[in-house]
């Protein structure tokens, strides 16, 4: 069976294609710059048909009908999805409620799955949810403490994203744990460019640090992570800022790029340290949070059999990870600490293949 993962991004979408149930990577391709000045890709809409050609010319597939199904990536599936669904027209309009919630993500990923189902109506397709895997978080850590009224009227509450990451990992910490997921608590951090961390409790998210967009949390390249409200309401009034224009620089303009005034990339600053004083700070402090974060979550979750670290920064830097280790041994001396390659678009074939067999 062939299953075609598909990841919409805004201006760019990343396919791979899997034999199931081998689990086999077949090819795998990038559509980029889409809507982009000059060039060739106007919309998703031509993206996605790229895409159908690419595999063609490829020989990844002599024609489409080999395609048995397709599983999509979509950011934000709110309250409604906490699992994935095979998509039909009722969960396409509930994709599109959630688009005010994730107005830069949704509308591309919907934009893919309409043009997959034009193109290939016939053919079951699976929506997988970054967020879903975070809706067992219970209330007491989901809720923001404002007027339960914005909770009401608004949604306005932690999300969570990153949660196919986390629960690809929290898989693989299983099969390398030799144990049950369901038995397993796990503390795993997905330190790429955005950078979260989540606790899980006999197999389940039961708090995350991205919140109710992926601004929370911990620091990342461009985004500023955990920060007094406040300070936010001083700054835009200092500087005579628009919330568009402070919304810019929390997310696109702080961080590691921020603090460190040269770059966001992790392997930059760590070249630059021992020469820029504020590159090693951004450094300091990127470690620091990811040490209170882990501290508050071994306690919330009383035992931790192993602690994962993935993604770019998590996969590639093992002195990092060492030092952290040490803090870690101090208090608990036999928590396991595990680097584990994440692949999202593997779980989202996965959860696809599980789907359309029940
Ligand atoms: P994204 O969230 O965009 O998928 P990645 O998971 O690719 O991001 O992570 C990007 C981050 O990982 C960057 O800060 C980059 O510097 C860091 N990184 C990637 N490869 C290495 C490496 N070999 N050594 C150190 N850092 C790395």
């Amino acid at each position: 069976m062939k299953i075609l993962v598909v990841n919409c991004g805004s201006s760019s979408i990343k396919y791979k294609l899997y034999s199931f149930p081998k689990q086999e990577l077949l090819t795998k391709g990038l559509i980029e710059r889409i809507g982009e000045k000059g060039s060739e890709v106007k919309t998703h809409k031509e993206g996605i048909r790229c895409l159908f050609s690419k595999l063609i010319e490829n020989k990844a597939v002599k024609d489409l009908s080999e395609i048995d199904a397709i599983g999509h990536r979509v950011v934000h599936g709110a309250e409604t999805f906490q699992k994935p669904h095979i998509i039909d027209n009722r969960v396409i309009k509930e994709i599109a409620k959630c688009c005010q919630l994730a107005p830069l993500h949704n509308p591309a990923n919907l934009e893919g799955i309409i043009s997959c189902r034009k193109i290939l109506p016939k053919i079951s397709q699976v929506a997988v949810f970054d967020t879903a895997f975070h809706q067992t978080i219970p209330q007491r850590a989901y809720l923001y403490a404002i007027p339960f009224y914005y909770y009401k009227k608004y949604k306005i509450r932690k999300y969570g994203f990153h949660g196919t990451s986390h629960q690809f990992v929290a898989h693989q910490a299983a099969k390398i744990l030799k144990k049950p997921l369901q038995k397993l608590n796990l503390i795993t951090c997905h330190l790429g460019n955005g950078c979260s961390i989540t606790a899980i409790k006999n197999g389940l998210s039961i708090d995350t640090s991205m919140g109710f967009t992926p601004l929370e949390g911990l620091i990342m390249g461009t985004r500023c992570g955990d920060i007094d409200p406040a300070a936010i309401f001083y700054i835009m009034e200092k500087e005579k800022l628009t919330t568009n224009q402070m919304y810019d620089i929390l997310n696109k303009k702080s961080g590691l790029l921020g603090i460190s005034c040269l770059s966001n990339d992790f392997r930059i600053l760590k070249k630059e340290q021992k020469s820029n004083i504020y590159a090693k700070l951004a450094l300091d402090m990127f470690i620091y949070r990811i040490k209170k974060y882990i501290g508050a979550y071994m306690l919330i979750l009383g035992k931790v059999d192993a602690i994962c670290f993935t993604a770019g920064i998590g996969e590639n830097n093992p002195e990092i990870i060492f030092q952290i280790k040490q803090d870690i041994h101090k208090i608990l001396p036999k928590t396991k600490i595990l680097v584990i390659p994440t692949d999202e678009e593997l779980m989202i074939a996965k959860l696809t293949y599980q789907l359309i067999k029940e």
